[in-house]
Formats: C-alpha cells, sequence, structure tokens
C-alpha cells in the first residue's frame, strides 16, 4: 500500500479549450479508500488517469510515498490493479483471463483472489470450474460476476493502490453490495481509490472528493456530505 498524491496539478487536453484542471491537490492515503465523485464530465477519468501516469501534468506532479513520479512511470503502472465498467475479460477459461495478469500465480493464489473478489462461491458451482469456459465460447456470466473476476485479476499482482472507477455502476444494487463487501474487507490492506458518479457507491470511503468541471468542490468525509 503506498500513499499516493497529486500535488498542484494543472491539466487540460491539447485542442479542449473547455475543460481544464487547475492547482489540483488530491491525497491517497496508504491503506485508506479514497473517494471520487461527481457527475459525468466532471473529470474523474481525467484524474484517475493523472493518478496512473498515463496523463501527464502541465504543472505540479504526482508523487508516490513521498517521490515524485515523472520518468519511472512503467514501474509505478505495474503497481495498480484497474477495474473499469468494461471488464475486457476474453472468452477463454476463467483460469486463462486471471494468469492474464500474473502468468506465474499459483493455484493457491488464485484460490485467495477469487475468495477476496467474492468469486470464489460461483466459480466453484460453473461446470469445469477455473477451466470453464466463459462468454460466447462458454457460460455466460452475470455482469456482477464478471466485475468480480475482473476485480480478482486486478488482485492477483497484488497492487499497491486499487483503483476502481465506475466498476459497479452497471451493477444493480444487491450485486453492488457484494462488491463493495469485497473492497471494505481489503480496507487498510491495499490503497483504493473508488470513482464514482452515484453517491451510495461511496458510502464506506474514508475521505471523500466531489469534483466538478475540473475542480475539487469540497472534501470530506461522508458524515459531511450526507448531513446535506
Ligand atoms: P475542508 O475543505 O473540509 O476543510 P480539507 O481538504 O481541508 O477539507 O481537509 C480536512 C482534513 O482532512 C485535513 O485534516 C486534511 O489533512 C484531511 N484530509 C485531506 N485529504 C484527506 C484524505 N484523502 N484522506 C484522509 N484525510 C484527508
Ligand atoms: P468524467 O470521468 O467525470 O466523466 P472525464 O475526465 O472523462 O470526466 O472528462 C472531463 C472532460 O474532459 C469532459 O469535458 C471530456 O469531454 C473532456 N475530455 C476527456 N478526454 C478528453 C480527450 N482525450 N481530449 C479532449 N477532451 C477530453
Amino acid at each position: 500500500k503506498k500513499e499516493v498524491r497529486l500535488d498542484n496539478v494543472s491539466f487540460s487536453y491539447r485542442g479542449g479549450e473547455h475543460f481544464s484542471i487547475e492547482g489540483m491537490n488530491l491525497l491517497i492515503p496508504a491503506g485508506k479508500t479514497t473517494a471520487i465523485a461527481g457527475p459525468s464530465g466532471a473529470g474523474k477519468s481525467t484524474v484517475a488517469d493523472l493518478v496512473m501516469g498515463l496523463v501527464k501534468p502541465d504543472k505540479g506532479h504526482l508523487s508516490v510515498d513521498g517521490t515524485v513520479i515523472s520518468d519511472k512511470i512503467n514501474l509505478w503502472r505495474d503497481q495498480i490493479g484497474y477495474v473499469a465498467q468494461e471488464t475486457f475479460l476474453f472468452n477463454e477459461s476463467i483460469r486463462f483471463n486471471l494468469l492474464l495478469a500474473h502468468p506465474d500465480a499459483g493455484e493457491d493464489e488464485l484460490i485467495e483472489v477469487l475468495k477476496l473478489s467474492a468469486s470464489y462461491d460461483f466459480v466453484n458451482k460453473l461446470p469445469d470450474k477455473m477451466d470453464t469456459v466463459i462468454g460466447d465460447r462458454g457460460v455466460r456470466l452475470s455482469g456482477g460476476e464478471k466485475q468480480r473476476l475482473a476485480l480478482a485479476r486486478a488482485l492477483l499482482r497484488k497492487p499497491s493502490l486499487l483503483i476502481m472507477d465506475e466498476a459497479t455502476s452497471n451493477l444493480d444494487s444487491k450485486n453492488e453490495k457484494k462488491i463493495l463487501k469485497a473492497i471494505d474487507a481489503l480496507h487498510g490492506e491495499i490503497t483504493i481509490l473508488m470513482i464514482a458518479h452515484r453517491f451510495s457507491t461511496i458510502k464506506n470511503a474514508d475521505f471523500i472528493y466531489m469534483v466538478n468541471d475540473g475542480n475539487i468542490l469540497e472534501s470530506g468525509t461522508w458524515d459531511k456530505f450526507a448531513r446535506k
């Protein structure tokens, strides 16, 4: 688990005049769950891209455990587990999909991440368990099951930072709860960044940043926002 910060970061897209981030300060403390909330177009994905080093700040910097990340960006990216709305699972076996993240993982590690992601039970019910082929060529998984597998895959490399980028926004509340429960159980073990437009998704975050138009409008704990 690592502490990640954006310090005084400014950023704008080339050719995009209407949207910019100016002097953003964002702290994602080690082992805590930090959330970024805001409507569509607020800049949440852009902030995630800055945190991952996928885009470079025009001003300011990204730092991890106090070290500015500018050149060794690939080393940083390798430490991030990323789960998005789209799961990017292949129409291959569950084992194949997991091993893509970490080809050397042993059976016990696969089982561990299936358990951590609340996937273990449904995988065990599949005809060939971990060797069951999913997707067009095999068994159809529900949206919730796919997301849990995507989470399992993200956890396999023992990330220092786990980013859940609208990872539950396509799910109904029952399926969302299963994932959020798994995320809660990881609390303290991994630094977590949750990104969501739906406010209820981030109820259990330690600290929330509300963003719009590239700005942090307000930040604080859930209580502060729930009171309004
Ligand atoms: P406000 O705008 O409500 O004054 P601040 O951003 O000043 O909120 O932060 C309030 C407190 O929360 C400060 O003590 C700050 O250090 C702490 N804080 C800021 N970011 C985080 C975070 N991501 N996680 C936990 N605590 C934080
Ligand atoms: P959110 O994730 O909160 O929906 P985004 O970070 O995706 O917001 O987008 C913030 C703003 O930046 C939007 O106005 C969007 O159109 C714009 N934007 C996003 N990506 C690009 C890009 N590659 N080039 C230009 N503008 C972009």
